[in-house]
Order: structure tokens, then sequence, then C-alpha cells
């Protein structure tokens, strides 16, 4: 590979520093996954008290790989009906032995249900990628090992649980309804259903409409580890079929991930019922760099904040605040960066930004995009070769962004930057909170006194310390304000499923 590398010095500060803006030959060989350990069948029923069933909607729509825009498989809408009957089948399953199972019992078939993911988790990784879009090696070095980490923690607390929150008597509170997006199909899934077992709960899963297949195939798994029939069960759908799940009145708990309009709608559909509820929403979290931060660490966490997983991730540091004595430099080695992404085939080990997840999805963020431009920012985009089919956004940067921009404002979930600066820290905690979103947020600096003050102002259900986007199964998650309440992750994860476990 030839390179050549073109330095400038600079002076920020007390601190000397050097502009390196790479040019090399970034062209990698194709290192493609192999798609035949996927077995994709033709149509998919709705799994249903232990096994796959024809939808009594008799309506089936197409699934379709978003890096080719070839349809996958068909898959079942469930109706009213279908509903009525998946969560009769959550109810006969709580009610005949999973709700009053000895914890231990209960932590087997939980166990193995994490052993089994981990045995079958490249099939897995390749299927979520296939559907969803995002880079195989984020669901083979992300996504899968987070799954079946999830499921092992959990599976660790089932006869543990009196002694996870004393005083309180532990007992699960019946069917819960749990509806996820597209962004993490398998590890939404497996912040709900993992906590919801454990405790003794039976489940009714709708997986967001364009990336039902890992969910379902998670379904073919339960029932090979014997797990009792209707202890989970998936109803496939859109959103319709996700309001008949949670406006269902034999659900007794609804947990809800997904946009914070979707999440308001649900608010009111059970306003005046005892149904429990926790909503985990919409972000536009703030990433903060002050200038005695290590800045090329910096540069990475900013790049993994906004463009892991195209950007489509509720926590993404989509909002940069830079100081001013370093915007330009921090904005120079960012682009320089950003040229070295590679964009394309999700299945190619060497992607970094594989497709965006559906025609809709690529339709609303060139429109905050655009918007961005119409406003008065200026737009930074690195030449990119993109695929001829698919749908794909180039990884974007916009500077001079002002507060009052749709691009700062409202939650782009794509691979879109918006940079501006400030010159105190209390000018920055102020821009920082400037948001009706409270979901996470980002700082980095050399100070730990610092540090610490930040993480007391920013209004952000969880806020990371040089570093960005690091999850734990044992490490509670979630926000407030419009991003929502209930927290999923460790310990506080298990009290959504249990009696007398708040409002959440
Ligand atoms: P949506 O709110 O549109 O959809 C989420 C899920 O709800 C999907 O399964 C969807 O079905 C379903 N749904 C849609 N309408 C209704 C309804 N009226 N009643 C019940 N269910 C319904 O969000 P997106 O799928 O677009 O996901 C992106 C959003 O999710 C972003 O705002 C993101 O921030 C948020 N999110 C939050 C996370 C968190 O932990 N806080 C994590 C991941 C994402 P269908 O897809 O078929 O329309």
């Amino acid at each position: 590979m030839e390179s050549e590398v073109a330095t400038q010095g600079s002076e920020v500060g007390s601190r000397k520093t050097e502009v390196v803006t790479p040019r090399l030959d970034w062209a990698y060989a194709s290192s493609r996954e192999s798609t035949d350990i996927v077995e994709v069948e033709d149509r998919y029923g709705l799994f249903l008290d232990g096994e796959f069933r024809e939808p009594k909607s008799g309506k089936y729509f197409p699934t379709v790989n978003p890096a080719t825009e070839e349809t996958l498989a068909e898959v079942a809408e469930a109706g009213p009906e279908d509903i009525d009957a998946a969560v009769a089948a959550a109810r006969g399953a709580f009610e005949n032995g999973w709700g009053t199972m000895p914890g231990a019992e209960r932590a087997k078939y939980v166990f193995r249900i994490a052993r089994m993911i981990q045995e079958r988790s490249r099939e897995l990784a390749v299927l979520e990628t296939l559907d969803g879009g995002k880079p195989v090696k984020e669901s083979r070095d992300v996504d899968l090992p987070q799954v079946a980490a999830n499921f092992f923690y959990y599976a660790g607390w089932a006869d543990k649980l009196e002694y996870a929150f004393p005083g309180l008597q532990p007992e699960p509170i019946g069917v819960a309804g749990q509806v996820i997006p597209w962004n993490f199909p398998l590890l939404m899934l497996a912040w709900k259903v993992a906590p919801a077992l454990a405790t003794g709960n039976t489940v009714v899963l709708k997986p967001a409409e364009t990336t039902s297949l890992t969910a379902l195939a998670l379904a073919e798994l339960t029932a090979e580890a014997g797990l009792p029939a209707g202890v989970f069960n998936v109803v496939t759908g859109a959103g319709a079929t996700g309001a008949e799940l949670t406006g269902h009145t034999d659900v007794d708990k609804v947990a809800f991930t997904g946009s914070t309009a979707v999440g308001k709608a649900i608010r009111a559909q059970l306003a005046g019922r005892d149904t429990r509820l926790s909503l985990e929403l919409g972000g536009k979290a703030a990433h903060v760099i002050f200038d005695d931060a290590p800045i090329d660490q910096a540069i990475e966490g900013v790049v993994n904040g906004i463009f892991f997983n195209q950007g489509h991730v509720c926590c993404a540091g989509s909002r940069l605040f830079v100081q001013e004595n370093i915007h330009d430099l921090f904005v120079d080695k960012l682009k320089a960066r950003l040229s070295t992404l590679r964009v394309g085939d999700p299945l190619d080990k060497n992607t970094d930004v594989g497709a965006i997840n559906s025609p809709e999805q690529l339709e609303k963020i060139t429109e905050l995009v655009d918007m961005g431009v119409t406003e008065g920012a200026e737009i930074y985009q690195p030449a990119c070769d993109l695929p001829d089919r698919g749908y794909w956004f180039v990884p974007t940067l916009f500077t001079g962004v002002a507060q009052s921009h749709r691009i700062a404002q409202e939650e782009i979930f794509g691979p879109v930057l918006s940079i501006m600066s400030f010159r105190t820290p209390d000018e920055a905690v102020e821009k920082a909170n400037n948001t009706p979103y409270g979901l996470s947020a980002g700082v980095w600096t050399s100070k730990g006194s610092r540090i610490l003050w930040m993480a007391d102002q920013m209004k952000a259900g969880v806020v990371w310390a040089n570093t960005y986007n690091k999850f734990d199964p044992a490490s509670p998650f979630g926000g407030y304000k419009e991003s929502g309440f209930g927290r999923e992750g460790g310990r506080h994860g298990l009290l959504n499923y249990l009696k007398g476990g708040g409002r959440s």
C-alpha cells in the first residue's frame, strides 16, 4: 500500500499540535462473511404457544435486505385476533407454572437460552446484518456478545431475587407486552426478555416491522431450549400490531423502546389503567470536548459515538461541543478521520458504516440534512463510493451550527454530526442541557474533578467520561425528560418486572 502523510504544525493554547492529513490508499481486499450459515425461510408465521402458526389475519408483509433491496422473506402480520391468542397463550403459561416456578428452575432455562445464543452467534449475527443493514463486525463483536451476556446476567439473578431488593417480596407481574425498534433488534429483545423471564413473567414481543427475523430465530431457539410453550411469544407486524398489543387489557406490563412520539401515544393509551409501563425513548446526546482532552482518543470516541450503527443509536453523540480554542484543530482531525471510514457492504468485515435501515429512514435523514444546509450550517462529507443498490448515507459533519437549527434540536437517527463550540464549562453545560431529551452524554477532559462536576450537571441518564457507547448488562441504562423513564440493565432492570417495583 502506498502511503504519504502531509503534516502541518500549529499551536493551540500552550499545546504544540500537528494536523496529520493522511493520503493513504485505503482500498482493502474484500473480506465478505458467508451467508451459507443462515437459512432464511420463504415465509414466517407467528410464534404462539411454542409453535409457528399462520396468522388469523391471513396477511403477510415482505422483509427486505436494506443493502441490496432484495426481499428476504415474508413475515406474518398479526391482527387483533392474533394478539388475543398470543396474550392468552402467555396468560396460560404464567398461570400454569411459569409464574410460580422456583427461581433456580427458571434460571436453567434462561442459562440454556444464553448458551444456545453463544453457540449460534455467528448465524444470528449474519441474519441481523442481512435484515437490518448493520456492519457484520458490529453484529458479531458488539450485538451478539451483549445479547448472550444479558441472558447470562439475568439468569444469574433468577434464584437471588429476595437478596436483590431487601424488604421487597419478589413476585412477577404477569404478562409483559414488549415492543422494540429496528436499530438493535436482538439486543433490545435481550434487554427486555431476559429480565422478564428471570423474574417469572411471560412475554409477548413485537419486533420492528423491518427487522423481525432474528426475533423469530430466537423464538425457534427457545423452543429448542425446551422453554415451556406460551412463556415467550412473538407477534410480527407494524405500528398497528404494536398498538393492539400495548392496548390489550390482559397485558399487565408494557415495556416499549422507540420514538418519543409513539411513547407518548402509548402513555395516553394506558392512562387510567393500572398497567405498568416503562419507556426507553429517543435522544440528542451532547458530546463535550474540553481543550485538555486527549484529542486523538476523543476523535475515536466521537466517531464511535455518532457513526456506530450508522448513527441509528438512541444514545448517539449527535451534538458535539468542542472548546473554542481547539475547535478548528479538532474539526480538521475529524474530517481526516472521516475520510478513512469505509461505507458499504455490511457483510464485508472491513465495513465501518453499513446500510440505512429503510427507505423511510433514509428519507428522514435526507430531509433533515437538507434542512441543515438551508438553515445555513456548513456541510462536510468525505468522498465516498456508494453501492448502486440499497439505502446509503455518507457520514456527514455540520459546522457553524446554531442551537436553534433543526439539526441541533431533532433526533436525526443517522450518521450526521452537528458541531458547535463553547468557551467555559458553564456554557458547555447550558448548551448540552438545551434539549427536551435526557438519555446520554459524553465528556472528554483530563481533569477528574471536572468529569465529576460535568456528570452532576448534565441532565442525562447516562454520562460517559473519556469514552462513549460502553455497555454492560450489570449497568442500568435509561433516560429522563422526553427520553422516557424506567431503567433497563443491572439490578434496576429487574424492578420493571416485579410487583411493587415502582412506577416503571
Ligand atoms: P418507533 O417508535 O416508530 O417504533 C418502535 C416500535 O414501536 C416498532 O416496533 C414499531 O413498529 C412500534 N410502533 C409504532 N407505532 C406504534 C404504536 N402506535 N403503538 C405501539 N407500537 C408502535 O421507533 P423506531 O422504530 O423508528 O425506532 C427509532 C426510535 O427508537 C428512535 O427515536 C430511538 O431513539 C428510539 N430508541 C430508543 C432506545 C432507548 O433505549 N432509549 C434504544 C433504541 C431506539 P414498526 O417498526 O413496525 O412501525
